[in-house]
């Protein structure tokens, strides 16, 4: 099938596309592509039928990663594939060079964008999943009311929906750097590789030099229409040497907090017992990988 009629503009910077999303105010519907790793086979379908498609993929100002000291930033057009091969990425935001390489095949990182995944809101895709870890904020720019920031707890609506505006490109995306040093964990599975991922589960936290989990931010995906900070599971582990036994005893109980579909990839029973293994997976993972960081600052003092 083909996609229906639309008319197109290459917009040269976020300003132009900012003013050609203004809502019209009459039955025209227009739309930001990005990668078009979702859009156009949605076009080809007929489930999505612009009346206007903005391509944004001309703007420099939408494109690059930098870091301060608090937090990086990447620019919403940037490739899935530019982040997972950043050394920024790799070396401040290690949850998220983990989570990137599970994103469908290499070909669609080429092309997919940071931006079009958040603002596709897939309640399997890995860098909402990140967002929602790590409390990210989203930088969203309008013509008419510049800029806003959307914190991921408030960005994520359902399933496919944000709180995007109509008249909103995404422009960025600020995932703050942990002041400490940090372990990471993150897993999922998928019928098979490359796959949306069935059930996933992303782990970061921090010990002091006794151990001790003094900060710990984990969350689920695939698993209910947004992904889902456990809030919960972390208030439980704080404090504790994450042993193995209270690890397992305690994510067993995930199962029990969130409330997962059936669907033709798994029933929502396995999806609520995956959920809970998983997410133990990425906990103990990341307690591993921070105690390294935590030796390492024993040796030190
Ligand atoms: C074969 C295949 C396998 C895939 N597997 C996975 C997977 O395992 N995990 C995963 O997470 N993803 C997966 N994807 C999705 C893909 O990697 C992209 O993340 C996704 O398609 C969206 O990014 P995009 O840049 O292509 O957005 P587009 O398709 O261009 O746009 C998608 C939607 O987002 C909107 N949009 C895009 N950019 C902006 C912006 N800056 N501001 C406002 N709205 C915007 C568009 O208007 C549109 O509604 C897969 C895709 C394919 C084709």
């Amino acid at each position: 099938m083909k996609a229906a009629e639309f008319d197109y503009l290459r917009a040269a910077s976020l300003a132009e596309a900012c003013e050609a999303l203004k809502i019209a105010g009459d039955d025209s519907e227009r739309k930001i592509i990005a990668g078009g790793q979702t859009l156009v086979p949605l076009m080809a379908m007929r489930l999505a039928r612009p009346t206007l498609l903005i391509d944004i993929n001309d703007i420099d100002d939408l494109k690059g990663i930098s870091v301060s000291s608090e937090a990086v930033t990447i620019r919403a057009g940037t490739r899935q594939r530019a982040a997972e091969r950043s050394d920024v990425v790799r070396d401040n935001l290690p949850l998220l060079a983990h989570a990137l390489p599970f994103i469908g095949h290499w070909q669609t990182r080429n092309r997919g964008t940071v931006g079009g995944s958040l603002a596709c809101a897939d309640p399997s895709a890995e860098i909402p999943l990140v967002a929602m870890t790590l409390d990210a904020q989203m930088v969203a720019r309008s013509a008419d009311r510049g800029e806003r920031i959307i914190p991921a707890a408030a960005f994520f609506e359902a399933a496919m929906m944000t709180t995007l505006a109509e008249d909103e490109c995404l422009a960025e995306v600020r995932f703050p750097i942990w002041s400490d040093a940090i372990g990471v964990g993150f897993h999922e599975v998928s019928s098979r590789k490359s796959d949306f991922a069935v059930a996933s589960a992303a782990a970061q936290i921090a010990l002091d030099s006794d151990g001790v989990c003094r900060r710990i931010a984990l969350a689920v995906g695939g698993v209910a229409p947004t992904p889902t900070r456990l809030g919960q599971i972390e208030a439980a582990l704080l404090g504790s040497r994450l042993d193995d036994k209270l690890v397992s005893e305690t994510t067993a109980g995930i199962g029990a907090m969130i409330d997962p579909d059936d669907d033709l990839h798994g029933t929502a029973g396995y999806r609520k017992r995956v959920a809970g293994i998983l997410a133990g997976r990425a906990i103990c993972d990341a307690r591993d990988n921070a105690r390294v960081g935590a030796q390492g600052r024993g040796n030190a003092a």
